[in-house]
């Protein structure tokens, strides 16, 4: 790949770490260079934060690439790790979840409470049939029952499939058909934008469209909302009745470290969603070791990762990596304005939150409602600020950091994907002088690197593709059930060389600093020169004007492709003003360079995003290139298209 237009940031600032967080913190400068010297070594090492209840025998096995073991030998139980032990070690009064509802409810569960409710679960979950290796569905809202049921599962080493409550029946047929689900755990409903949504009937859709082929045979109901809902007293039983009445004790058995833990399946940003999976050990050690590192959690620390369970956010960073460290922490059902739009602050003041993990497509948002909304809150306790999803523009980096942060909180900006299971490019909050909008450097452990085509290493000041050189303990094992895709989809596109592909491309600065610059698949060719999205989005979402913007190359008769943006402005720029489109246009260019120009700019009133906020370009694709839109059952809100294409034509 050549080297992208206009690669220096329009913000030079760097933020070195607070003198105070950097004395005190859990990881310092020296481990970069003791993690370099003795990677395994260094893995065994984290790997000691885990209770094994069997010691492993190699760190790992990669005698068969690319299907690796991690910790081999070794056997544990992650909902031992995650809770029990806590227990055991004195803290069973701490509280694990502060669990706040959308209409205001709110239930604080230690870690005892905690364990009781698990083993309840468990007990009842074998009562219903279910055993290790069977897959389990979970389709639930954000409530402390969807926690329980994820380590029911894992207590009894059935691989869990979290779908985001809300997709669609059909989203949840294909997971359900794919992974061969046995069980489903559902609610009646959840509570979403002041409403009671309902969950169940589209369990029941789902169902009865596999028709013959429906592999389930029970569904478990958490009663949520209290809504009417159909009960087929065959196939369904109530969460509070077979789990209520449960006994609370529950003996975990150990399970090989290389079990499978559970299947996800990616956003579906670029395509088909693939089932991930992921097994235990080095699992639990990566996103354990990283969550304690990254975070610098110390025990006294209130933290809150708003991510929905059904993306691997909230799996790696809301329950397996946090709740392995003891933490205490915040679960959230709602929308961030219900029924105000100071709500998450309102929430960090109330229980004094100290680590906060977020996407760049919640802050924009914040962004566009404007900083007279947090500064009513007391945001004092905030120590460490986290993003993920997406590149942060520095924009809203700075934005996030200076009313968010209260400018002392550092950011970190951590790279991974569902497939690495846990953080891979990030800074350390005591360590590193960030830069807003990039990544910085690996994770302690990690071996990143960017490549050219013929996959040798970029030198500083050039861009290429992001790929991972070495085996890491959270990786992926297989796509479920299909091997061959796995090695065609990550292993295959340098021939002979053991790479693994992440699909984005990224740039190496002149320090070495690492900058996301977006999907491969999504760069731009504009007469032969090559354009990042991330950089013409952040140039754009520079300017006072403009919360969010997206960007596609669209095909042209005259260069190839054509840069075409849509925008969504900020709530103060109103309509913007007659000639704002010349003006974003001129901005553009003036940031970057006059090949990066935008062809056309489409102010609009949202953009399509999945369920986990990335924005899904190849829809916005078609409506440049005046197709029909493209598959959009993942939507996080399907009506979007609709809105962005009526506009356009009521516009033109
Ligand atoms: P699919 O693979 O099905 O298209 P997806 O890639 O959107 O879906 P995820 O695994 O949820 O599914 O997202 C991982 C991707 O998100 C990364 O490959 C990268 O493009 C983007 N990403 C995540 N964190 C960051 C970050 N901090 N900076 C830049 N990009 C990020
Ligand atoms: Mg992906």
């Amino acid at each position: 790949m050549s080297e992208p237009i206009g690669s220096h940031p329009h913000e030079d600032r760097v933020f070195a770490p607070p003198a105070g967080l950097a004395a005190d913190a859990n990881l310092k400068a020296d481990v970069y260079e003791r993690a370099a010297k003795d990677r395994l070594g260094f893995w065994a090492e984290q790997a000691e934060r885990i209770s094994w209840s069997e010691p492993f025998t190699e760190v790992l096995d990669w005698s068969n690439p690319p299907f690796a073991k991690w910790f081999t030998g070794g056997r544990l139980n992650a909902a031992y790790n995650c809770v029990d032990r806590h227990v055991e070690a004195g803290n069973g009064d701490r509280v694990a979840l502060h669990f706040v509802g959308e209409p205001g409810d709110t239930r604080d569960i230690t870690y005892a409470q905690l364990k009781d409710e698990v083993s309840q679960a468990a007990n009842a979950l074998t009562g219903l049939g279910v055993r290790a290796g069977d897959r389990v569905v979970i389709y639930l809202p954000m409530i402390p029952e969807a926690v329980v049921a994820m380590l029911a599962c894992a207590r009894l080493g059935a691989p869990h499939t979290v779908v985001f409550g809300g997709f669609s029946a059909d989203a949840l047929a294909s997971r359900v058909l794919d992974c061969d689900a046995r069980l489903v755990i559902t609610a009646d409903g959840g509570h979403r934008r002041g409403a009671a949504s309902p969950l169940k009937p589209a369990v029941d859709e789902a169902l009865a469209k596999l028709g013959r082929k429906n592999p389930v045979e029970h569904v478990v109901v958490v009663r949520r909302t209290g809504q009417e809902t159909a009960f087929d007293g065959a196939t369904d039983v109530w969460w509070h009745e077979v789990v209520g009445g449960a006994s609370t004790a529950h003996t975990p058995e150990a399970f090989d470290s290389e079990h499978p833990l559970y299947v996800m399946y990616t956003s579906g940003t670029t395509g088909k969603p693939k089932g991930i999976l992921h097994t235990t050990g080095g699992y639990l050690v990566q996103t354990a070791y990283s969550f304690w590192g990254v975070f610098d959690h110390k025990p006294d620390d209130v933290y809150w990762c708003t991510a929905d369970i059904g993306w691997v956010t909230g799996h790696s960073y809301l329950v397996y990596g946090p709740l392995a460290n003891g933490v205490t922490q915040v679960l959230y059902e709602g929308t961030p304005d219900t029924p105000h739009k100071g709500r998450w602050w309102e929430i960090v003041q109330d229980k004094k939150v100290t680590l906060f993990y977020t996407a760049p497509t919640a802050i924009r948002t914040c962004m566009k409602w404007g900083e007279r909304i947090p500064a009513e809150y007391d945001l004092s306790t905030l120590r460490v600020l986290g993003s993920v999803g997406e590149s942060i523009n520095p924009e809203a980096y700075l934005w996030y950091r200076d009313n968010i942060g209260q400018r002392k909180a550092p950011i970190v900006d951590t790279w991974w994907q569902t497939e690495t299971g846990g953080h891979m490019i990030t800074p350390l909050p005591g360590v590193t002088a960030a830069k807003p909008g990039s990544a910085m450097t690996p994770l302690p452990g990690i071996s990143v690197d960017v490549v050219d085509d013929a996959g040798n290493s970029v030198p500083n000041g050039e861009s290429g593709y992001l790929v991972v050189r070495e085996p890491w303990p959270a990786m992926l094992r297989t796509i479920w059930g299909d091997d061959e895709r796995y090695k065609e989809t990550y292993w295959s596109r340098w021939e002979g060389l053991s790479l693994y592909f992440a699909g984005d491309g990224a740039k190496r600065d002149a320090d070495g600093a690492i900058w996301l610059l977006g999907r491969v698949d999504d760069v731009m060719n504009v007469s032969g020169h090559r354009l990042s999205t991330t950089e013409i989005e952040s140039a754009l979402v520079s300017h006072p004007k403009v919360a969010e913007a997206a960007v596609v190359g669209a095909a042209d008769e005259t260069t190839g492709q054509a840069v075409v943006a849509f925008v969504i402005l900020r709530e103060s720029a109103a309509d913007g003003g007659a000639d704002l489109t010349t003006e974003l246009a001129a901005h553009v260019r003036r940031e970057i360079g006059p090949i990066a120009k935008p062809k056309r700019i489409l102010v609009v009133p949202e953009l399509p995003k999945t369920r986990s906020g990335k924005i899904m370009r190849r829809l916005l694709r078609d409506v440049a290139e005046n197709r029909a839109i493209g598959d959009a059952t993942t939507l996080a809100d399907t009506t979007v298209m609709t809105q962005i294409t009526a506009g356009l034509s009521a516009s033109s």
